[in-house]
C-alpha cells in the first residue's frame, strides 16, 4: 500500500495521498491548492494516476486543489451532497464507496461541523476532517454548524468504531499528525468523559475568531476550488485563482460572510423593491442603472462582491456584468431576498438614503 500524510504550515492542513499497490490508482484527501505542484510530483514520481480527490467538507480556511488536481491529472472531484456545493464531479452520501484499484474507502456522515461533513474510512485509518481533532474537534460556530449533531457523529459514528482504528484528522496545530479511536476515548479533552450538556457547553463558549480566509475559502470551496490551469507554481494558481468565475451562496452562508467586514452588498432591484425590504447593510444599485465602472472605480476590483436581487435571477445577470468589467470576486446569493428573509435573518425596511 501507499500511504502519504500531507502537511500545508500556512493553513494547518492535513492531506492525504493513498494508492493501490496493483493499479497505481489514487486518491488525494483535503488538497490544498498551494500545494497542488507538490502533489502533482508527487504523484509523477510515485508513477500513480490521481482516480479521486475526496473533500471531507467544504472548508472554511483554505481553498481545495480539487479543480487544480482535476486540470492536471484528470481526477474526478467529490464532497458530500450535504454540501450543496457545485462544480464537482461526485455528490457523496453516507454509505456510499469509493473504489480505486483493490482498495476501497467508505465514506461515513459525520455532520456537525458542517452540514456535509463526511469521515472517511480506509483500512484500519479513518479521515476525520474537522469532525474529530486530535484532542478536539472543529467549531459548529458558523457554516451552518450544529453542536448537537457533531456530538451525535463523534459519539455515535466514530466512537462505535473499533479503538484500534486510527485517526488522521483535518488539520492539526500543534505538530500531532495520528491518533487512535481509543485514544480519543480517554484524552480528547471536548468528548472523553464529558455528557453531551457538558460537550454543548464547551461549544457555545469557545469564542474563536472567524478564519482570516473565510470570504474567500467558502466560495471557492463550494464550486470545487475554482478553475485552475495546469499546475505550474503556486503564484501561477494563486493568479489563476483570482480569475476564477463567480460562485453562488446560500443566503445562510452570506450571513456569515457577512459578519466579518471587507464584503461589498450589492442589491441590484428596483429602489422600491429595496426600500420595501433589504437585507441589512445591502447597497441599492439597481441593475438597469448599474455602472459597474464607476463601482470599480469606487471600490476595486479585489474587494468581494455579493450580488443579491428578489430571487436569485437579475442577482446573475449582475454578476455576469461586474465580471465583465473586472471584478475578481463576484459572487450571486441564490434565492435572493427571499432566501434571506425565509431563513429568519434580519431586514430593514423603508427609505434609506444610499447610493
Ligand atoms: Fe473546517
Amino acid at each position: 500500500m501507499f500511504f502519504r500524510q500531507l502537511f500545508d504550515p500556512a493553513s494547518s492542513t492535513l492531506s492525504y495521498l493513498i494508492a493501490d499497490d496493483a493499479s497505481h490508482e489514487a486518491v488525494l484527501i483535503d488538497p490544498v491548492v498551494e500545494q497542488a505542484e507538490r502533489d502533482v510530483r508527487l504523484l509523477r514520481e510515485h508513477g500513480l494516476a490521481l482516480k479521486y480527490t475526496l473533500e471531507t467538507h467544504v472548508h472554511a480556511d483554505h481553498v481545495t486543489a480539487a479543480q487544480a488536481m482535476k486540470q492536471a491529472t484528470g481526477a474526478q472531484t467529490a464532497v458530500c451532497r450535504n454540501c450543496n456545493a457545485s462544480g464537482y464531479d461526485l455528490l457523496l452520501e453516507d454509505g456510499d464507496v469509493i473504489l480505486f484499484g483493490h482498495e476501497e474507502i467508505l465514506t461515513i456522515a459525520t455532520p456537525g461541523h458542517t452540514p456535509g461533513g463526511v469521515s472517511y474510512l480506509w483500512r484500519d485509518r479513518l479521515f476525520t476532517g474537522d469532525t474529530l481533532l486530535i484532542g478536539g474537534c472543529g467549531r459548529t460556530d458558523f457554516q451552518n454548524g450544529s453542536a448537537e449533531a457533531l456530538w451525535d457523529s463523534i459519539t455515535e459514528k466514530l466512537f462505535k468504531l473499533d479503538e484500534q482504528i486510527l485517526v488522521y484528522p483535518g488539520h492539526d496545530y500543534k505538530g500531532r499528525r495520528v491518533s487512535s479511536i481509543g485514544e480519543e476515548k480517554c484524552f480528547n479533552a471536548r468528548v472523553a468523559g464529558k455528557t453531551r450538556e457538558e460537550f454543548l457547553s464547551i461549544m457555545a463558549s469557545l469564542g474563536l475568531p472567524i478564519p482570516a480566509r473565510i470570504q474567500e475559502a467558502v466560495p471557492s470551496n463550494l464550486g470545487a476550488g475554482a478553475d485552475q490551469p495546469g499546475v505550474a507554481s503556486a503564484s501561477e494558481q494563486w493568479a489563476a485563482l483570482e480569475n476564477r468565475v463567480a460562485q453562488n451562496v446560500s443566503a445562510r452562508q452570506l450571513a456569515e460572510v457577512l459578519r466579518t467586514p471587507g464584503a461589498h452588498l450589492v442589491d441590484v432591484r428596483t429602489q422600491a423593491e429595496f426600500e420595501s425590504v433589504r437585507i441589512a447593510g445591502a447597497v441599492n444599485l439597481p441593475l438597469d442603472r448599474l455602472d459597474a465602472a464607476a463601482l470599480l472605480g469606487r471600490i476595486g476590483a479585489d474587494v468581494p462582491v455579493y450580488c443579491v436581487c428578489q430571487t436569485g435571477t437579475r442577482s446573475q445577470l449582475a454578476a455576469a456584468t461586474l465580471r465583465s468589467a473586472g471584478f475578481r470576486r463576484v459572487v450571486h446569493v441564490d434565492g435572493g431576498t427571499n432566501a434571506w428573509a425565509m431563513a429568519g435573518l434580519p431586514v430593514e425596511r423603508g427609505a434609506r438614503a444610499r447610493t
